[in-house]
Order: structure tokens, then sequence, then C-alpha cells
């Protein structure tokens, strides 16, 4: 049988609309906040009535611009915003403020890094600026309902070139966007809430053909997970067209995540004719070298960067500084746990499996991690200067998720400080080996194999308290004591 993903390939190229974390909205001062009353956040220029004149909302720009720096773009010192013509019952003003053939930022790249190790290039056309429309909702019953809320507030549409090939690399895409416009803080990248969208377009063509094959649009995903498992259905979805000898027609579908499946949208909402042209009512968006280089001094660390200090700096794997620079919060909090230790690798373990797992488990920010950064430092601290085991670190970690309490005050209180004196170490292996005749003799006769069974047994006896670096010293010389005097 032919392996029909190697007979054809995929061509991919992303559409990503990014809201932006303003206050306002983009052309009037009325409040961006998701949670208000239906209809309560507008104006008369968001409901767009005859005669409003809309004015620029200059942290747009700003922010837009600070993406096209973060993604190697170049920043057009001049750009046009245009109306894009449309009837729809959330968009009041029957047309879309946007930006078409002269966008703020063109020629940009970001790199992913694919599982099998190496590293790709993806070009990013342009991005522009422009103005959500409202939201019906049509689940309330025989009847749709509008808010008007969301008219008007700030996105940013990042457009990719045809330059993906798999799935893979489109959600790859889409994470390593979803990073930038996280780190510069210019958008809270949920994809669930919609502050994130992405619509895929596709089409397959024999390997080796230059041309690219007809495409289709897939929208309505709202998960990174959809945007992969869509993707792929649709790439195979093509092929099986193909190879019954059929013909790709281009049209827009929706991605059903209940079923698995893309359904076509129906045509007439996507019978597009914008008529777009330039907005009278806007002038010009000019952004100079100096405005430019203001904002560029603004650039935190990005993902990329920070992760190679962390490798530099922390000595660290890459594996480690790819995870903990997954996102600036993540990072923010390991940098503050080496506020408290030095002790690079260790903090590095623990962020990335104890405080990574139930983040991911509860889904909450790392800033709401109940334990503070400082406190799992101190709890590190007291790893390393031997107060505590590791084990009963591992046992005093989820009291501190419930209190966040200072360690070294749940260790003074439960008494649990770390037995490090030899006498009384040496005492417990003395009764343990004296109640364990049967493992005695098979340790004698060279089964190497039961020291884990008198560890245990005296790190039990000892309630997990005694240090075992001296419980395997000390249990090693009595044994081999008792084999000398065997053979002897
Ligand atoms: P349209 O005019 O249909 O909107 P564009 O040329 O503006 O198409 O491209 C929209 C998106 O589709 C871009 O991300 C682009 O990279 C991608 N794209 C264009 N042609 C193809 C193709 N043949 N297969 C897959 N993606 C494509
Ligand atoms: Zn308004
Ligand atoms: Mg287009």
């Amino acid at each position: 049988m032919i392996n029909m993903n190697q007979k054809y390939e995929a061509v991919i190229g992303l559409e990503v609309h990014a809201q932006l974390l303003t206050d306002t909205k983009i052309f009037c001062g009325c409040s961006t906040n998701f949670n208000s009353a239906p209809n309560t956040n507008v104006c008369p220029v968001c409901l767009g009535h005859p005669g409003v004149l809309p004015v620029m909302n200059k942290k747009v720009i700003e922010y837009t611009v600070l993406m096209g720096l973060a993604t190697e773009c170049i920043i057009n010192s001049r750009s046009v915003f245009a109306r894009k013509n449309y009837f729809y019952p959330d968009l009041p003003k029957g047309y879309q403020i946007s930006q078409y053939e002269e966008p703020i930022c063109e020629h940009g790249k970001i790199f992913v890094d694919k599982k099998d190790g190496t590293r790709k290039e993806i070009g990013i056309t342009r991005i522009h600026m422009e103005e959500d429309a409202g939201k019906s909702i049509h689940d309330q019953g025989d009847y749709t309902l509008i808010d008007v809320n969301r008219c008007g507030t700030p996105l940013m549409e990042i457009v990719s070139e045809p330059d993906m090939r798999s799935a893979e690399e489109a959600y790859l895409y889409l994470t390593k966007i979803k990073q930038i416009v996280t780190y510069l803080g210019i958008c809270d990248g949920n994809m669930e809430e919609g502050s994130l969208r992405c619509d895929a377009n596709i089409s397959v063509r024999l390997t080796g053909e230059k041309k690219f094959g007809t495409k289709t649009e897939v929208k309505n995903m709202n998960s990174f997970r959809n945007v992969e498992r869509a993707i792929e259905y649709e790439i195979e979805r093509q092929i099986d067209i193909l190879e019954e000898g059929g013909k790709i027609v281009q049209q827009t579908l929706l991605w059903n995540a209940d079923k698995n499946m893309v359904m076509p949208m129906r045509s007439k909402e996507e019978a597009h004719d914008y008529r777009y042209f330039p907005d009278p009512d806007l002038m010009p968006v000019i952004v100079d070298d100096e405005w430019k280089n203001e904002i560029a001094n603004r650039l935190p660390e990005l993902p990329e960067t920070r992760k190679n200090r962390f490798v530099e700096m922390y000595s660290l794997p890459l594996y480690d500084a790819e995870i903990l620079t997954s996102s600036r919060g993540l990072a923010d909090y390991y940098e503050s746990v080496l506020n408290e230790t030095n002790d690079y690798k260790s903090a590095s373990n623990w962020v990335m499996t104890d405080v990574l797992k139930i983040v991911n488990d509860e889904k909450i920010p790392v800033r709401e991690f109940p334990v503070s950064p400082e406190n799992l430092g101190k709890l590190i601290g007291l790893i390393n200067n031997k107060t505590i085991s590791g084990k009963i670190a591992k046992d005093i970690f989820p009291e501190m998720i419930k209190s966040n309490a200072d360690p070294a005050g749940i260790v003074k209180e439960k008494n649990l400080v770390q037995i490090s004196d030899s006498g009384e170490i040496e005492n417990v292996i003395e009764k343990i080996l004296g109640a364990n005749n049967k493992q005695v003799e098979e340790f004698l006769s060279g089964k190497d194999k039961v020291l884990g069974f008198f560890v245990g047994q005296i790190m039990k006896e000892m309630k997990g308290k005694a240090n075992p670096g001296i419980v395997n010293e000390l249990l090693m010389k009595k044994l081999n004591g008792l084999k000398d005097n065997a053979g002897g």
C-alpha cells in the first residue's frame, strides 16, 4: 500500500487574530472589559452612529509594533486603515475598520523546534491592526441575541506565509505566537476564551510538485488541540478526494469538535466582496524611527533569548530551559526561587515537576500557584543544608500548597529535622538487623538485593527522618563487619 502521507505534501498558512490587552477600545474610550453586562460598553462611535469620528488608540499601534519587532518584521513608517464592507447583524456600522494594502508590519519570521530535533523558519507575511465585531448568541432559544460590547475591541491579525507542511508545524507555530504575545504582555493568549483565534488555510499537492493546490479555509477551532486535529482531518479529506479523481473546491469550512469533522459554511456567509477603500476618517499611521526605537526599548527578554541565557547562566540542560521558559510566568517563578537558593538544577527539578504538575492539573496561571517561590527556595535550602531529607521535603510540599507556610516552621512544628546522629542511627540499625535474621543470612550468602529492604525498614522506623547518606554508610559498615566475622 502506498503511504499517502508521502505521496502528498500538505501546505498550510495560518491567520491568527490576537485580542490586544488594552483597557479601552481601538477607536473610542469604551472599556474592553470581558465581564461587563451585554451592550453596556458602547458609545456612538463603536455603535457606528452617523457623523461620529473614530480616534486611534495609541497603545494598539505600540502593541502591534512590539509584535512586529519580536517577529523580525519590517515596521512600515506609514500604514493605512481601510473599510472592509459587509453586512452582519453584530457589526452595526456595516463595515469593519482594518488594514488592507498598507499594513503596519510585513516580512517577519519565527522559528519552531520540531520533535525530530530540526528547526524550521516560518515566514510572516503581515501583521495588521483591526477592530473586532460584536457577538451573536444563538443558543438561548428560537432567536439570536446580539452583544455589541466586543465591537471595536482591538485585534492584531498575524498572517503567515504558506510555509507549514504538517499539523505539527502549525501547532508549534501557534504555540510560538502565544508564547511571544504573552511574553510581550499584549494578549492573554487564551484560545478557549477567544482572545487568540486561528483560521487555517490548507491545501495538498503531490510531493515534489512546485505549484500549490487549491486551498480551503478551516475556521472555528477554539483550542490548540483542535487546530491540530482539524488540520490533520482536512489534509486526509483532501487527499481522499484527489485519490478518487476529484477536485478540491475552494471554500470555507467550520471545524465541528463534537463530530470530529469539518462542515461547509453556508455559501451566503462566505460571499466575499468587501469593497475595501481607505477610511476617510482616519489619518495614516506614522511610526517614525524615534517612536519605533522608543517602542523597541520596551521589548522584554524574549523566550528564545531567555532560554539560551538559562542554559548559559544556570548550566541547565536545554530541555529544562525550554520548559522553564515556555511561559513568562513560569520563567519568572523559577528565577524568583533562585533568590533563595543557588542550587539551579534542584530548583529546576522542583519547578518542572512539582510546580508544573499542579499548575497544569488545576489549569491555573503560575502566579496563582499557592507556594511562593521564596518558600520553595527555602525548602530546597533546608534539603541542601541537611536539615531535612529530600523525602521529607516531598512530604512537606503538600502542606505548603495548603498554607504557603514557611517550610522551616513546618519542620519545627512537626519535629521533622533530619537525624544525623550516628549513635541514634546505629541503634536502629542494630535493632532492624536483629529482628530480620533471615535477610541478614541472605546478605551474607551474597544477596546484595536485601540492602534496599534494610534501608527501607530503618527509614520506616525513624519516620523518614534519618539522613539517608549516613544510614547507608553505617549499614554497610555494620554488614561488612558481620561478613568479615562470618568469613574469619
Ligand atoms: P485569500 O485571498 O484567500 O485570503 P491569501 O493569499 O490572503 O488568501 O492567504 C491567506 C492565507 O492562506 C495565508 O496565511 C497564506 O499563507 C495561506 N495560503 C495561500 N495560498 C495557500 C495554499 N495554496 N495552500 C495553503 N495555504 C495558502
Ligand atoms: Zn465606544
Ligand atoms: Mg487574505
